[in-house]
C-alpha cells in the first residue's frame, strides 16, 4: 500500500506532465515556423526595399534632370546653379550624399561628395564606377534604348551598388534632359547627373523607419547577437559589401511570449488539478482498504478483546485437523453472569478484555486463541503430548483463579474447560468441537475452576440433559411429580420454630428424586421456571394454611422477577389461598434485583405494598457488597452457607459473620444464617446476634406432613427435631 502512495499520483501527474511538455513542444514549433516564415518575408522585404531605394534615387533625381533650366545651366557650366539645384539641393531634400555632373566626354562638370573636402577629392574618389557607369548610360541614349521609361521614370538611367573607398553606396546615373522638349539635344552627348548615397549611414536607419525594421542599422561583419537578422548586402558586381542588421519581427515568439504566462498558469492548474485527483482518488481508495481491512477484522476478530473469533476458530480448527491432530479446548467463566449482573456491563467487559490478557500470556505460540461468545473461550493447541494440553489447562486455571482488579473492585471468577482431542473424533472439525463442548458441560457439573477431557462415557450426557428437559416439561404440565418440602427457621437463642422455606423436589418417576439444583437450571433455559414458580408457591400457599403461626419462605428464579405480571401472579394465589400477604416472604439472589429496566424493582415495591417481605438469599456469595445492599428494597439477608461452613474453628470467617451481622441491623434488616450443621455453629451464631437459623443440624428439609407433626409437638428442640426428621 505504501509504494502505491506516490505512484498513483505520481503516474498522473507525469502523463499530465508530458501531455504539457509536447502541448508546449508543438508551440514551440509553430512559434519557430511562424518566426522563420516571418523572416523570410522581412529579408524579401529589405530586398525588395533596397531596390526601391535605387529607383527612388532615380526618381528624386529627376525633380532637377529633366528640366529645361537644368539642360541650360549645365550647358552654362553654372557652378552656382548646379551646386544649388543638382548638388546641395539633393543632398538636403533627400539625403544624398554625392552628386555629380558629366560631359559626354566623361570629365565631370560638377563635383560633391559628403566625406570629401573639395571636387578634385570628390570626384577622385568616385571617377572609377562613375565614369564607366555615366559611359553605359550614354551609350544606351545613343541608341536610343527607352526600357525602364515609364509614365512616372521620365528619362532611363543606370543604377549600382559599389564600395567608395570601402563604403558601399548606391550610385544612380541620369541623362540632364529638357522637360519640354524645346531644348534640341544630340543623343549619347547628354550631360550625366549621378547621384550617391552611401549605405552605411542613416540610409539603413530611414529605411528601417519607413518599413518598420526594428533597430536598423549598417554593419560591417556579423555581430554576434544571435536575437539580430543580418541582410547581406554585395555589390552590383557581386562583392560583399557588410550587412544591413535588425531585430526581426518574431510573430510566433511574440505570441508565444503572450500566451506563456496563460499557459504556465493552465498547465500549473491543470497539474495541480491532476494530482489533487489522483490524491483524492488515492486517499478514497485508501479508505476503502482501511475499511475493507476492518471489515476483515470484524468479521475474523473479536472487537472486545482482539482475539480471534468464532469463524476464524472453527476454520483454524479445520486447519489444524487437515495437517493431523489437534487439541480443542472449550473454556468457560465461572460465575461471570454474576459480575455482568451486579457490577454492570462495562465493568464485565474490562473483566473479560483482562481475563483474555491473561490468557493470551499463558498460551504458547502455537496454541490458537479465540473468544466464540459472552465468557466462552476457545483453544486449539497442537495434541502430539497430551500431558502439555493438561498442563496448558491447568495453568489457564490457575492464572484465572488469581484475584482481577477492575475499577478498584476485587473480583473472583473460576474457569472450567473442556478437552477434546482430535483423534477421539472422526477428524471433523464441527465433531471434535461439539465434544469439547460436551466435556465443558461434563466439568461444570463435576464442579467449577477445573478441567475435563472429552471420553465416549459423555456422549449420552447432552441427550440426557435434553431428555430431562423434555420430562421437566411434561412432569409440570401434569404437575403431579412436583413436590415441595419444607425447611424450618428457627429464632437463634430458644430455636423456636418460627417459619418454613418452601424447596421444590421433583420426583422423576424413573430417576427418582432429583434435586432442585439440577432442575432448576434447566427449567430456567427452557422457560418452565414461571410454571414452576407457580406451582411451588400454590402448594406451598396451600400448606402454610395449615400453619398459621409460621412464616412462609419461598424461592423466586431472577428469570420470574423479571417479569411484568409476576407481583400480579403472587398476589392472585394469595388472594386464591387467602393468605395473608404479612406471612410470605420472597427470596431472591442479588442478580434478580439488577435488572436493565426496573422490572424487577416495580415487582418488589408492588409487593412490599401488599405486606409481602423480600429477603436477600445467598449473601457472601457473588458480588454482593454492603454498598450494593442500600439499592435494594429487602428486609432480611440470608447469610451463605459458606460463612456458616467454617465457624467455630476460630477462623476469619466468624469475624465476617459477626460484621454482616451488625451491618445488616444498623440498616434495620433481619439476618438468617443457613446451612448451620453443628450445635456449635448454632450457639455461635446465636451469640453474634444472628436473628434466625436453618440448617440440618436444626431439621432437614421435609414433607408438609413433617411440618404438621411438628407444629403438632412445638415443645421439641431443634436438635430433638433433627432426630425426628431422621437427620442424627
Ligand atoms: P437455597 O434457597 O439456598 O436453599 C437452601 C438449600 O440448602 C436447600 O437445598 C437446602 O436443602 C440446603 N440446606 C439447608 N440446610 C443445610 C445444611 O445444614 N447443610 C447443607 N449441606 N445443605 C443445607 P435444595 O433444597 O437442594 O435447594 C437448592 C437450591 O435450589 C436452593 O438454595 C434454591 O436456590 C433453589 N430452589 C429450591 N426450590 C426452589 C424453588 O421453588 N424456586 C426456585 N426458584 N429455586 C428453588
Ligand atoms: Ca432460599
Ligand atoms: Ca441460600
Amino acid at each position: 500500500m505504501k509504494t502505491r502512495l506516490p505512484m498513483r499520483i505520481v503516474l498522473p501527474s507525469l502523463l499530465a506532465g508530458a501531455i504539457l511538455g509536447s502541448i508546449y513542444a508543438t508551440m514551440l514549433w509553430a512559434t519557430r515556423q511562424s518566426d522563420q516564415m516571418s523572416i523570410a518575408r522581412q529579408e524579401r522585404l529589405v530586398d525588395v526595399t533596397v531596390g526601391k531605394q535605387q529607383a527612388a534615387i532615380a526618381h528624386d533625381q529627376e525633380s532637377a534632370t529633366v528640366w529645361d533650366d537644368a539642360v541650360r545651366k549645365v550647358a552654362a557650366r553654372d557652378q552656382e546653379w548646379i551646386d544649388a539645384n543638382l548638388g546641395r539641393w539633393m543632398q538636403t531634400y533627400f539625403g544624398h550624399d554625392g552628386a555629380f555632373v558629366l560631359d559626354a566626354s566623361g570629365s565631370p562638370i560638377f563635383s560633391y561628395l559628403s566625406d570629401a573636402p573639395g571636387a578634385a577629392e570628390a570626384f577622385s574618389k568616385v571617377d572609377t564606377y562613375v565614369v564607366p557607369l555615366a559611359e553605359k548610360l550614354r551609350q544606351r541614349l545613343a541608341r536610343g534604348d527607352e526600357q525602364g521609361k515609364t509614365e512616372q521614370t521620365l528619362s532611363i538611367g543606370e543604377s549600382e551598388i559599389v564600395a567608395i573607398s570601402g563604403r558601399p553606396a548606391i550610385l544612380s546615373a541620369k541623362p540632364v534632359l529638357s522637360d519640354t522638349g524645346d531644348l534640341a539635344q544630340v543623343k549619347g552627348t547628354e550631360a550625366i547627373h549621378i547621384a550617391l548615397r552611401y549605405l552605411d549611414g542613416d540610409f539603413a536607419q530611414t529605411m528601417g523607419a519607413e518599413y518598420l525594421f526594428a533597430d536598423m542599422r549598417y554593419e560591417r561583419s556579423k555581430g554576434g547577437h544571435a536575437e539580430r537578422l543580418y541582410y547581406p548586402i554585395k555589390s552590383t558586381a557581386g562583392d560583399p559589401l557588410g550587412f544591413f542588421s535588425w531585430t526581426p519581427f518574431r510573430p510566433g515568439t511574440r505570441a508565444l511570449r503572450q500566451t506563456e504566462p496563460v499557459f504556465v498558469a493552465g498547465a500549473l492548474l491543470l497539474l495541480a488539478v491532476v494530482s489533487g485527483f489522483a490524491l483524492v482518488l488515492h486517499k478514497r481508495s485508501e479508505r476503502l482498504m482501511d475499511s475493507q481491512s476492518r471489515l476483515f477484522h470484524l468479521a475474523h476478530f473479536d472487537s472486545l478483546t482482539g482475539l480471534p473469533n468464532r469463524a476464524s476458530f472453527t476454520a483454524e480448527v479445520s486447519r489444524r485437523l487437515a495437517a493431523g491432530q489437534a487439541a480443542v479446548l472449550f473454556l468457560d467463566l465461572d460465575r461471570f453472569k454474576q459480575v455482568n449482573d451486579t457490577l454492570g456491563h462495562p465493568t464485565g467487559d474490562k473483566l473479560i478484555a483482562e481475563v483474555a490478557k491473561r490468557l493470551s500470556a499463558v498460551a504458547g505460540v502455537d496454541v490458537f486463541l479465540a473468544r466464540i461468545g459472552g465468557d466462552e473461550f476457545t483453544a486449539v493447541a497442537p495434541a502430539e503430548q497430551r500431558d502439555a494440553v493438561e498442563a496448558l489447562a491447568e495453568k489457564l486455571i490457575g492464572t484465572i483463579r488469581q484475584p482481577f482488579e477492575i475499577d478498584g473492585q476485587p473480583i473472583l471468577i473460576g474457569l472450567t474447560i473442556g478437552i477434546a482431542f482430535a483423534e477421539a473424533a472422526a477428524s471433523d472439525a464441527q465433531a471434535i468441537v461439539r465434544q469439547a463442548d460436551i466435556a465443558l458441560y461434563h466439568a461444570k457439573a463435576a464442579g467449577r475452576n477445573r478441567y475435563a477431557i472429552f471420553g465416549q462415557h459423555m456422549e449420552g450426557l447432552i441427550s440426557a440433559r435434553r431428555a430431562l428437559e423434555q420430562d421437566l416439561r411434561t412432569a409440570l404440565l401434569e404437575g403431579r411429580q412436583i413436590e415441595v418440602h419444607y425447611q424450618p427457621v428457627y429464632l437463634a437463642g430458644d430455636n423456636r420454630m418460627i417459619s418454613v422455606e418452601a424447596l421444590a423436589r421433583w420426583r422423576h418417576p424413573a430417576k427418582g428424586m432429583i434435586c432442585p439444583d439440577v432442575f432448576i437450571p434447566i427449567a430456567e433455559e427452557a422457560g418452565l421456571i414461571d410454571r414452576l414458580g407457580d406451582l411451588v408457591l400454590q402448594a406451598a400457599l396451600h400448606a402454610a394454611k395449615r400453619w398459621p403461626d409460621l412464616g412462609l419462605a419461598v424461592n423466586a428464579s431472577p428469570i420470574e422477577l423479571r417479569h411484568d405480571n409476576y407481583a400480579l401472579r403472587v398476589t392472585a394465589a394469595l388472594n386464591r389461598h387467602a393468605f395473608d400477604p404479612r406471612r410470605l416472604e420472597i427470596e431472591i439472589t442479588e442478580s434478580a434485583v439488577i435488572d436493565d429496566d426496573g422490572t424487577c424493582r416495580r415487582n418488589i415495591e408492588a409487593l412490599r405494598r401488599l405486606g409481602v417481605r423480600f429477603a436477600l438469599d445467598d449473601f457472601g456469595t457473588g458480588f454482593s457488597s454492603f454498598g450494593r445492599l442500600q439499592a435494594l428494597d429487602v428486609d432480611r439477608i440470608k447469610i451463605d452457607k459458606c460463612f456458616i461452613d467454617q465457624m467455630g474453628d476460630a477462623g476469619s470467617n466468624e469475624a465476617i459473620v459477626h460484621a454482616i451481622v451488625d451491618l445488616a441491623h444498623a440498616r434495620g434488616l433481619k439476618t438468617t444464617a443457613e446451612g448451620i450443621e453443628t450445635a456449635c455453629q448454632s450457639r455461635r451464631l446465636a451469640e453474634l446476634g444472628c436473628d434466625e437459623i436453618q440448617g440440618y443440624f436444626l431439621s432437614r428439609p421435609v414433607e408438609s406432613a413433617g411440618i404438621d407433626a411438628m407444629v403438632k409437638t412445638p415443645a421439641l428442640e431443634g436438635s430433638d427435631m433433627a432426630r425426628l426428621t431422621g437427620l442424627a
